[in-house]
């Protein structure tokens, strides 16, 4: 391709935050804005987001699968390359946007903060498996355990991370706030406790600029 059709790379959004934070709440909305401003947007999810994907989410979020520390970081990622190639990279090179939900502040939040994996063998595998990529824009969902637990109370079937205790999700939500900390400039934490309407205006305003980014 010439550089005067080279086609401008698109723009990598991820949701992150503990079960019930309100990503697929918000994604719709997202959904909604990005079709108003005319972008062409793909939207997609971890686990997940291929069929090979897809088989990997179910053995990780089923509540009788038997697996160590390691082999649930390294399905992790390996559900993740193959969302990079099939699904990511193509879209972005294609100038599209990708909305993730979930991507791997998830792997450090749940398998490095809950599991207590250790954060440089995640990055070894971060390095190897995205080489460089990371999202553009990071929404962190970010509230209290009481009160995600209460939105979620009866609404389905616990799986296997959900089924988790309490000081299991606290460390996944303080792992998460000290990556934010680390990569402000990446990440928007949103108070999730607030109401959808004031959170979403705050959603608009971060899409808006990375919108009008050049
Ligand atoms: P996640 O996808 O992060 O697990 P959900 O979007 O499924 O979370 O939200 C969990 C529940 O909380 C849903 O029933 C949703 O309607 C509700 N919810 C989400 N955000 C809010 C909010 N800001 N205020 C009140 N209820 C909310
Ligand atoms: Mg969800």
């Amino acid at each position: 391709m010439s550089s005067a059709q080279q086609v401008r790379r698109g723009r990598f959004i991820t949701l992150e935050g503990i079960d019930g934070a309100g990503k697929s709440t918000h994604l719709s909305f997202i959904r909604d804005w990005l079709a108003r401003h005319d972008v062409d947007a793909v939207f997609t999810r971890e686990p997940g987001g291929t069929p090979l994907g897809e088989k990997i989410r179910e053995l990780l979020l089923a509540p009788d699968t038997r697996v160590s520390l390691d082999a649930e970081a390294l399905l992790a990622f390996a559900g993740r390359q193959q969302h990079i190639a099939e699904v990511i990279a193509p879209a972005l090179d294609a100038g599209r946007w990708l909305v993730s939900d979930r991507f791997t502040d998830s792997t450090y939040a749940f398998q490095g903060g809950g599991r207590g994996v250790p954060f440089e063998r995640i990055r070894a595998l971060e390095e190897w498996v995205q080489r460089g990529l990371q999202p553009d824009l990071t929404l962190l969902f970010d509230l209290p355990l009481d009160v995600a637990a209460q939105r979620m109370s009866g609404t389905r079937v616990l799986d296997r991370f959900e089924q988790e205790a309490a000081d299991f999700h606290q460390r996944v939500r303080d792992a998460y706030l000290r990556r934010a900390a680390a990569e402000p400039g990446r990440f928007a934490v949103l108070d999730s406790s607030r109401s959808i309407e004031t959170i979403q205006a705050d959603i608009a305003n971060h899409l808006q600029t990375l919108w009008e980014r050049g």
